[in-house]
Protein backbone atom coordinates (compact mmCIF):
# COMPACT_ATOMS: atom_id res chain seq x y z
CA UNK A 1 0.00 0.00 0.00
CA UNK A 2 2.85 2.28 0.58
CA UNK A 3 4.66 3.51 -2.81
CA UNK A 4 8.67 3.26 -2.34
CA UNK A 5 10.45 6.90 -3.09
CA UNK A 6 14.36 6.78 -3.80
CA UNK A 7 15.59 10.07 -2.37
CA UNK A 8 19.31 11.12 -3.93
CA UNK A 9 21.16 13.57 -1.42
CA UNK A 10 23.57 15.03 -3.18
CA UNK A 11 25.17 16.90 -0.06
CA UNK A 12 27.47 19.64 -1.43
CA UNK A 13 28.58 18.20 -4.59
CA UNK A 14 27.64 19.08 -8.22
CA UNK A 15 28.46 22.24 -10.98
CA UNK A 16 26.52 23.12 -13.54
CA UNK A 17 27.79 20.69 -16.55
CA UNK A 18 28.04 17.76 -14.12
CA UNK A 19 24.78 18.49 -12.75
CA UNK A 20 23.30 18.37 -16.27
CA UNK A 21 24.76 15.08 -17.44
CA UNK A 22 23.94 13.34 -13.92
CA UNK A 23 19.78 14.18 -14.24
CA UNK A 24 20.22 13.14 -18.12
CA UNK A 25 21.73 9.71 -17.26
CA UNK A 26 19.40 9.33 -14.63
CA UNK A 27 16.38 10.17 -16.62
CA UNK A 28 17.38 7.70 -19.54
CA UNK A 29 18.00 4.91 -16.87
CA UNK A 30 14.50 5.42 -15.12
CA UNK A 31 13.15 5.61 -18.26
CA UNK A 32 14.73 2.28 -19.39
CA UNK A 33 14.63 0.26 -16.20
CA UNK A 34 12.43 1.69 -13.48
CA UNK A 35 8.65 1.05 -13.36
CA UNK A 36 7.29 4.56 -12.03
CA UNK A 37 4.09 3.44 -10.86
CA UNK A 38 5.92 1.63 -8.19
CA UNK A 39 8.57 4.15 -7.19
CA UNK A 40 8.56 8.14 -6.96
CA UNK A 41 12.38 9.15 -7.71
CA UNK A 42 13.49 12.77 -5.89
CA UNK A 43 16.90 14.39 -5.48
CA UNK A 44 18.07 17.14 -3.38
CA UNK A 45 20.77 18.91 -4.87
CA UNK A 46 22.53 21.96 -3.36
CA UNK A 47 19.98 24.72 -3.72
CA UNK A 48 21.70 26.86 -5.73
CA UNK A 49 21.31 24.32 -8.54
CA UNK A 50 17.53 23.87 -7.47
CA UNK A 51 16.13 25.78 -10.84
CA UNK A 52 18.85 23.81 -13.12
CA UNK A 53 17.76 20.40 -11.80
CA UNK A 54 14.10 21.24 -12.16
CA UNK A 55 14.22 22.46 -15.14
CA UNK A 56 15.68 19.48 -16.42
CA UNK A 57 13.95 16.97 -14.37
CA UNK A 58 10.48 17.38 -15.61
CA UNK A 59 7.72 15.08 -13.73
CA UNK A 60 9.88 12.20 -13.25
CA UNK A 61 11.69 13.31 -10.67
CA UNK A 62 10.79 15.14 -7.79
CA UNK A 63 13.57 17.97 -6.47
CA UNK A 64 14.13 18.80 -2.97
CA UNK A 65 16.44 21.14 -0.80
CA UNK A 66 18.73 19.49 1.63
CA UNK A 67 18.24 22.91 4.04
CA UNK A 68 16.04 25.42 5.05
CA UNK A 69 15.71 28.34 7.64
CA UNK A 70 13.05 28.34 10.14
CA UNK A 71 12.37 31.77 9.86
CA UNK A 72 9.69 33.00 6.94
CA UNK A 73 11.57 36.42 5.99
CA UNK A 74 14.11 38.52 7.28
CA UNK A 75 17.82 39.45 8.72
CA UNK A 76 19.29 36.07 8.26
CA UNK A 77 22.44 36.69 6.20
CA UNK A 78 22.93 33.24 4.17
CA UNK A 79 19.68 31.65 4.95
CA UNK A 80 16.85 30.39 2.86
CA UNK A 81 13.63 29.98 3.63
CA UNK A 82 10.60 27.35 2.51
CA UNK A 83 8.83 29.97 0.86
CA UNK A 84 12.12 30.29 -1.42
CA UNK A 85 13.02 26.97 -1.55
CA UNK A 86 9.10 26.76 -2.80
CA UNK A 87 9.37 29.35 -5.19
CA UNK A 88 12.63 27.80 -6.47
CA UNK A 89 10.20 24.38 -7.75
CA UNK A 90 10.91 22.27 -4.67
CA UNK A 91 8.91 19.94 -2.94
CA UNK A 92 10.25 18.75 -0.28
CA UNK A 93 13.00 19.68 2.28
CA UNK A 94 15.58 17.31 4.42
CA UNK A 95 15.35 18.32 7.71
CA UNK A 96 17.01 17.08 10.72
CA UNK A 97 20.24 15.23 8.53
CA UNK A 98 22.57 14.22 10.71
CA UNK A 99 25.44 16.75 9.41
CA UNK A 100 23.16 19.49 9.85
CA UNK A 101 22.28 18.19 13.44
CA UNK A 102 25.80 17.77 13.97
CA UNK A 103 28.18 20.38 12.10
CA UNK A 104 25.78 23.24 12.06
CA UNK A 105 23.74 23.20 15.30
CA UNK A 106 20.57 21.67 14.23
CA UNK A 107 19.11 21.09 17.70
CA UNK A 108 15.78 19.31 18.44
CA UNK A 109 14.10 22.30 18.79
CA UNK A 110 15.42 23.76 15.61
CA UNK A 111 14.28 20.54 13.83
CA UNK A 112 10.62 21.03 15.17
CA UNK A 113 10.53 24.66 13.90
CA UNK A 114 12.21 23.90 11.03
CA UNK A 115 9.22 21.21 9.91
CA UNK A 116 7.10 23.67 10.25
CA UNK A 117 8.03 25.85 8.06
CA UNK A 118 8.32 23.48 5.70
CA UNK A 119 4.79 22.14 6.47
CA UNK A 120 3.57 25.85 6.08
CA UNK A 121 4.78 26.33 2.60
CA UNK A 122 3.57 22.94 1.36
CA UNK A 123 6.76 21.29 0.92
CA UNK A 124 7.08 17.70 2.35
CA UNK A 125 9.40 17.53 5.04
CA UNK A 126 11.85 14.53 5.00
CA UNK A 127 12.48 14.19 8.61
CA UNK A 128 16.23 12.62 9.45
CA UNK A 129 16.22 10.55 12.20
CA UNK A 130 19.27 8.22 13.85
CA UNK A 131 21.64 7.17 16.30
CA UNK A 132 25.56 7.10 16.86
CA UNK A 133 27.54 4.86 17.31
CA UNK A 134 28.15 5.28 20.76
CA UNK A 135 24.50 5.28 21.35
CA UNK A 136 23.88 2.30 19.48
CA UNK A 137 26.43 0.47 21.45
CA UNK A 138 24.91 1.26 24.74
CA UNK A 139 21.94 0.21 23.50
CA UNK A 140 20.27 3.14 23.26
CA UNK A 141 19.37 3.57 19.76
CA UNK A 142 15.42 2.74 19.53
CA UNK A 143 15.12 5.52 22.46
CA UNK A 144 17.16 7.63 20.53
CA UNK A 145 15.34 7.53 17.05
CA UNK A 146 12.00 7.57 19.16
CA UNK A 147 12.84 10.33 21.32
CA UNK A 148 13.86 12.35 17.87
CA UNK A 149 10.47 11.41 16.62
CA UNK A 150 8.79 12.96 19.42
CA UNK A 151 10.74 16.03 19.58
CA UNK A 152 10.19 16.69 16.23
CA UNK A 153 6.22 16.18 16.03
CA UNK A 154 5.42 17.02 19.31
CA UNK A 155 3.67 19.90 18.31
CA UNK A 156 2.26 18.86 14.89
CA UNK A 157 -1.52 17.74 14.42
CA UNK A 158 -2.30 14.30 13.14
CA UNK A 159 -3.20 15.85 9.67
CA UNK A 160 0.42 17.88 9.74
CA UNK A 161 2.50 14.16 11.00
CA UNK A 162 1.09 12.01 7.71
CA UNK A 163 2.78 14.90 5.34
CA UNK A 164 6.09 13.50 6.34
CA UNK A 165 8.79 11.35 5.55
CA UNK A 166 10.78 9.78 7.39
CA UNK A 167 14.35 8.55 6.97
CA UNK A 168 15.92 6.46 9.42
CA UNK A 169 19.96 6.95 8.83
CA UNK A 170 22.03 5.24 11.40
CA UNK A 171 25.14 8.65 12.02
CA UNK A 172 27.93 5.44 12.09
CA UNK A 173 26.43 4.05 8.26
CA UNK A 174 26.53 7.85 6.63
CA UNK A 175 28.99 7.70 4.35
CA UNK A 176 31.47 5.36 6.24
CA UNK A 177 30.56 2.51 3.68
CA UNK A 178 29.94 0.48 6.36
CA UNK A 179 25.41 -0.38 6.38
CA UNK A 180 22.90 -1.47 8.71
CA UNK A 181 22.15 -5.22 8.42
CA UNK A 182 18.41 -4.97 7.13
CA UNK A 183 17.90 -6.95 10.31
CA UNK A 184 19.12 -3.89 12.31
CA UNK A 185 17.33 -0.95 10.41
CA UNK A 186 13.95 -3.36 10.01
CA UNK A 187 14.04 -3.43 13.72
CA UNK A 188 14.16 0.13 13.77
CA UNK A 189 11.71 1.02 11.19
CA UNK A 190 9.36 -1.40 12.91
CA UNK A 191 10.12 0.71 15.82
CA UNK A 192 9.20 4.06 14.20
CA UNK A 193 6.15 2.61 12.81
CA UNK A 194 4.89 1.73 15.95
CA UNK A 195 6.00 5.22 17.65
CA UNK A 196 3.48 6.43 14.81
CA UNK A 197 0.97 3.87 15.53
CA UNK A 198 0.78 5.32 19.06
CA UNK A 199 -0.06 8.87 17.41
CA UNK A 200 -2.91 7.48 14.89
CA UNK A 201 -3.03 3.95 13.24
CA UNK A 202 -3.66 5.15 9.70
CA UNK A 203 -0.93 7.61 9.63
CA UNK A 204 1.47 5.04 10.75
CA UNK A 205 0.09 2.46 8.08
CA UNK A 206 0.54 4.86 5.06
CA UNK A 207 4.07 6.78 6.68
CA UNK A 208 7.02 6.58 4.48
CA UNK A 209 9.83 5.19 5.86
CA UNK A 210 13.20 5.71 4.37
CA UNK A 211 16.67 3.50 4.90
CA UNK A 212 19.82 6.04 4.70
CA UNK A 213 23.42 5.39 5.34
CA UNK A 214 25.83 3.72 2.69
CA UNK A 215 23.19 2.31 -0.06
CA UNK A 216 24.12 0.85 -2.65
CA UNK A 217 23.15 -1.12 -5.48
CA UNK A 218 24.69 -4.67 -3.90
CA UNK A 219 22.52 -3.91 -0.58
CA UNK A 220 19.42 -2.15 -1.67
CA UNK A 221 17.28 -4.72 -2.35
CA UNK A 222 17.49 -7.01 0.78
CA UNK A 223 16.96 -3.82 2.46
CA UNK A 224 14.01 -2.50 0.64
CA UNK A 225 12.98 -5.91 1.16
CA UNK A 226 11.76 -5.75 4.80
CA UNK A 227 8.68 -4.96 5.89
CA UNK A 228 8.77 -1.78 7.37
CA UNK A 229 11.17 0.11 4.64
CA UNK A 230 9.80 1.90 2.16
CA UNK A 231 12.83 2.91 0.04
CA UNK A 232 16.26 4.95 0.42
CA UNK A 233 17.91 8.35 1.43
CA UNK A 234 21.08 7.63 -1.03
CA UNK A 235 24.09 9.71 -0.49
CA UNK A 236 27.19 9.20 -2.30
CA UNK A 237 25.87 6.06 -4.83
CA UNK A 238 23.05 8.75 -5.77
CA UNK A 239 25.97 10.89 -7.62
CA UNK A 240 26.92 7.59 -10.13
CA UNK A 241 23.38 7.96 -12.60
CA UNK A 242 23.76 4.21 -12.71
CA UNK A 243 24.28 3.02 -8.87
CA UNK A 244 21.33 5.59 -8.44
CA UNK A 245 19.35 3.66 -11.34
CA UNK A 246 20.43 0.97 -10.07
CA UNK A 247 18.81 1.45 -6.43
CA UNK A 248 15.88 2.89 -7.73
CA UNK A 249 15.01 -0.31 -9.32
CA UNK A 250 15.56 -2.48 -6.42
CA UNK A 251 12.51 -0.24 -4.62
CA UNK A 252 10.65 -0.80 -7.59
C1 LIG B 1 23.01 10.64 3.50
O1 LIG B 1 23.83 11.52 3.60
O2 LIG B 1 21.82 10.90 3.65
C2 LIG B 1 23.48 9.29 3.19
C3 LIG B 1 22.66 8.28 3.34
O3 LIG B 1 24.78 9.16 2.73
P1 LIG B 1 25.51 7.83 2.18
O4 LIG B 1 24.52 7.10 1.32
O5 LIG B 1 26.69 8.34 1.43
O6 LIG B 1 25.88 7.03 3.39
Amino acid sequence: MRKALVAGNWKMNGRAKVNGELVAQVLAGLDAQVDSDSVDVMVFPPSLYISQVKGLAGKEIGVGAQNLCEFADGAFTGELSAGMLSDAGCNAVLVGHSERRSMFGDSDARVAAKVKAALAADLTPVLCLGESLEQRDSGEALNVVAEQLRLATEDLTVEQIARLVFAYEPVWAIGTGRTATPEQAQEVHAYLRGQLQQVDAEVAAKARILYGGSCNPANAAELFAQADIDGGLIGGASLKANDFVAICQAAG
